[in-house]
């Protein structure tokens, strides 16, 4: 199992059960100097099953002097920069790597990968967080370094796309085999019932995907709405 140093957004909220992916969150910009810490107390061996996970947001507000001096300091390990291309957790405000003011007018975007090249990063990488088995692959790879590597996971904030949802999901009950693979990435609209039968709520699937691409059984299906 790969542990997670995290920071505040909404990811904090896989600290919780079903999730349970975060390990630490102490306060904004702590991911990466968590794992830092943790790799120049315990050794490179002991974070090597570790990452440290830090929205695009929190990034820019104060990561990124983090991984500044993960680099100053000859440290090593795995950052995962969670890109929706906003601030979620506290309702949308835009920052200074999504390309608009607070006002809403445009302005200078800065791009994040080559912001972490800047400070001296070698090993960037961007993907796009529904390619699920190439950024199982990527992690997997950059956990057995001995490097600092950066993995921008990105992927909109779902809220952020106000077009009208012209496709859904559901579960083909007599198909499913209940194996859970679905819930994984944490869809709020997957759910279990008492009796076990895996659901999707209608009110809340706005159709990305996602689930279809987990089931290995072929029990989720698309349903065009318009
Ligand atoms: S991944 Fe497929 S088979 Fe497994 S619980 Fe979900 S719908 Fe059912
Ligand atoms: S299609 Fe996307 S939003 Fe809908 S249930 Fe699946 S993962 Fe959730």
């Amino acid at each position: 199992r790969i542990h997670a140093a995290g920071d505040i957004g909404c990811y904090t909220l896989g600290a919780v059960a079903p999730l349970s992916v975060i390990d630490t969150t102490v306060c904004m910009g702590s991911s990466i100097s968590s794992l830092h810490g943790m790799e120049k107390a315990k050794g490179k061996d002991y974070i090597k099953n570790w990452v440290a996970v830090i929205g695009d947001s929190t990034f820019m507000h104060t990561g990124i002097n983090s991984l500044m001096n993960m680099v100053y300091n000859k440290g090593t390990g795995t950052v995962m920069i969670l890109d929706n291309s906003i601030t979620a957790m506290t309702g949308h405000q835009d920052h200074a790597a999504t390309g608009k003011t607070l006002k809403g007018e445009e302005t200078y975007a800065v791009n994040i990968a080559k912001l972490c090249e800047a400070v001296g990063v070698k090993h960037v990488y961007e993907v796009n967080v529904f390619d699920t088995a190439l950024l199982e692959k990527t992690v997997k790879e950059a956990v057995a370094m001995e490097e600092i590597v950066v993995i921008i996971a990105k992927a909109p904030c779902a809220l952020l796309d106000k077009s009208p949802i012209t496709k859904q999901y559901r579960i083909d009950s007599a198909a499913c085999k209940r194996c859970g693979m679905c819930m994984k990435p944490g869809c709020p609209a997957i759910t279990k019932t008492e009796d076990g039968t895996i659901v999707i709520n209608d009110t809340m699937c706005n159709g990305c995907g996602l689930c279809e691409t987990m089931c290995r059984f072929g029990a989720i299906n698309m349903v065009k709405l318009r």
